[in-house]
């Protein structure tokens, strides 16, 4: 069953959302985004680091990998972060 993009719950938006502003869609047109300011601040978020990952990276690479490299630099942040 398909699910009403209206009724995701931020979990479920949140694990979309790589992947929705990786294909670029107007993510910020998501029915999700009009009910839900929580997430609307996340994408905010993943924009600056998309956009600065992209003055990092400034080849022509597939977004897909684009995606992979801004994910392990999180990783790599939180990982850093989490150990003393
Ligand atoms: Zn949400």
């Amino acid at each position: 069953m398909t699910k009403d993009p209206n009724t995701l719950t931020c979990q479920e938006f949140q694990a979309q959302l790589p992947e929705l502003v990786g294909s670029g869609e107007n993510v910020a047109a998501h029915p999700h985004l009009r009910t839900c300011p929580l997430c609307r601040a996340l994408l905010t978020d993943l924009e600056t680091i998309a956009e600065a990952a992209r003055q990092l990276f400034p080849t022509q690479q597939p977004k897909e990998d684009l995606w992979k490299r801004i994910e392990s630099a999180i990783e790599k942040e939180e990982s850093s972060s989490s150990q003393d």
